[in-house]
């Protein structure tokens, strides 16, 4: 019988109301584990821990809480085999990107750990005489962390490792789907030197637990990534309390291969930005805009090698690409297909469920042809392994059809012409923008995040993290 992994609240492991069980999206014979989902009970205990955790974490030295989260980052990356295998057990991304995210995942801590060092404050005089103005930041107090599955460690890590730098108590509600790789981040985030209570893990559904942690008044401040429906609704809970807000939504993002290319490298960056993770990636490259003189050579070799990827299971040597994460996601793809295609778009390749040796919810990377920016396939974000081909006949058109989307997150461009690639920088309507380089991937130490509907609130990442998570004091002091 495998034993059910728990909640952290208040220091202690403790079991839920009921649990859920989890299994490999690459092998549905593997049971991942079983989870214990937080009671509404136990997160109004959470609640009340955190205040009193955060006041003693606040009142540690500096150096202190920099040893805490050095230890986490760099516990993170030496385990990050062990860790990433089992990310990627339940996820179902190809081994190698599972311990990419959690050695990644861990740069996070350490980045934060010296980012505590910081000077953080200013000084003026007052325009009154004999009075100085001292004005630094305070933590905001407890923030409720709210992830999503796809990148399960990376972007908790990236909300949980400043908030903790910050001073602040932590809320933790993951993804259900994700829960294991949740739980072992936590076995090492409380295994520190830091107050009972300044860390804890909520698991269960994001409509009961999640919705409940977001609506309390005692949350100061909540740090979602995931979908824009339910952003939009955190939003509208966060609203009612006047809870400040940090949310990382979905995209659309578009690679405009220009006519001066390199062909090769625009076919490489479009495979892994529209397949990489099975298409489940705010970063993913899902509209591939084409210039019109490229479009023929690039297509070709674009099906040629969708055809030759080599879908598996994740674990498996020489995986590209694995299952998709559930049997819904596999659904909601499947129906984009045929969406597509009843918008007259072309399917090339792929788009189909795949059997192999082991169940699980594998799919083909499906390649859409003569398609339109104004199908719903290119302006809704599908979160699949498809990737749509857009034909335009200039730069210019390129440019006006990468941005034309609600969404905002990452734009790129493949070009050998540096007046284009600087006019692309400065026009494209994202928050990243990307030259010969993939949509997805990005650093630690600068910001991250979007515009439009792809996010809402301060940037995460860098030293922009401390907006979102820091309070401005202003004292007055007469001499
Ligand atoms: P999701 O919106 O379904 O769930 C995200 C989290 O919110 C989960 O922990 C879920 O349990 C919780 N949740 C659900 N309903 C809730 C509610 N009513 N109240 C509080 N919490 C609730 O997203 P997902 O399917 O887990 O992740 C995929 C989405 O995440 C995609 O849209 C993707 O683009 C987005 N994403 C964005 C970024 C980014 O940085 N922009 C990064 C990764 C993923």
């Amino acid at each position: 019988m495998t034993e059910t992994k728990l909640n952290h609240i208040a220091g202690e492991w403790v079991s839920g109301g009921s649990e859920i069980e989890n299994r490999n999206p690459s092998d549905l014979s593997d049971l991942v584990g079983r989870f214990a989902q937080a009671t509404p009970d136990q997160l109004d205990t959470a609640l009340d821990a955190a205040i009193a955790a955060q006041a003693e974490w606040a009142a540690y030295g500096l150096e202190r809480k920099q040893a805490v989260l050095m230890s986490i980052g760099t516990e993170m990356m030496a385990r990050a085999e062990e860790l990433g295998t089992l990310l990627s057990r339940e996820e179902g991304k190809p081994l190698a990107e599972g311990k990419g995210e959690v050695y990644r995942a861990g740069q996070f801590f350490t980045y934060y750990a010296h980012e505590i060092l910081r000077q953080l404050g200013e000084n003026a005089d007052s325009v009154r005489p004999g009075i100085e103005v001292d004005i630094r930041r305070d933590p905001v107090g407890t923030v409720a962390v709210i992830s999503p599955w796809n990148f399960p460690t990376a972007t908790a890590s990236w909300k949980i490792a400043p908030a903790l730098a910050f001073g602040n108590a932590v809320i933790w509600k993951p993804a259900n789907l994700t829960p294991a790789s949740a739980h072992a981040l936590t076995e090492i985030i409380t295994r520190q030197d830091i107050p009972k209570g300044l860390f804890q893990l909520v698991m269960g559904a994001g409509r009961d637990v999640g919705q409940r942690l977001v609506e309390s008044p005692k949350v100061d401040a909540i740090s979602f990534t995931g979908s824009v429906p339910v952003g939009k609704g955190i939003a509208a809970a966060a609203i009612g309390n006047l809870t400040r807000v940090q949310m990382e939504m979905g995209s659309k993002n578009a690679l405009a291969v220009m006519d001066d290319a390199d062909l090769d490298l625009a076919v490489t960056l479009a495979l892994g930005g529209a397949f990489g993770g099975s298409g489940q990636k705010c970063t993913a490259s899902s509209r591939l805009i084409v210039h019109d003189a490229i479009h023929d050579a690039f297509v070709d070799k674009l099906v040629a090698g969708a055809k030759a990827m080599k879908v598996g299971h994740a674990l498996a040597e020489g995986t590209q690409m694995g299952p998709v994460v559930s049997e819904q996601q596999l659904a909601e793809n499947l129906a984009y297909v045929e969406l597509g295609k009843s918008e007259g778009a072309e399917l090339a390749c792929g788009g189909a469920r795949l059997t192999m040796e082991t169940e699980g919810y594998f799919m083909s990377p499906g390649v859409f042809l003569n398609t339109t920016n104004q199908m719903r396939i290119n302006r809704e974000e599908m979160f699949a392994p498809l990737a749509s081909v857009i034909r335009v006949g200039s730069y210019d058109e390129a440019l006006a059809t990468v941005n034309d989307t609600d969404f905002g997150l990452v734009s790129g461009i493949v070009t050998r012409n540096l007046a284009r690639a600087t006019d692309f920088r400065r026009k494209a309507q994202t928050g990243v923008v990307t030259v010969n380089l993939p949509t997805a991937g990005t650093d630690y130490h600068v910001p991250f995040g979007g515009r439009g509907l792809s996010s809402y609130g301060p940037r995460e990442q860098g030293t922009y993290a401390r907006e979102f998570y820091t309070s401005v004091k202003t004292s007055y002091i007469a001499s």
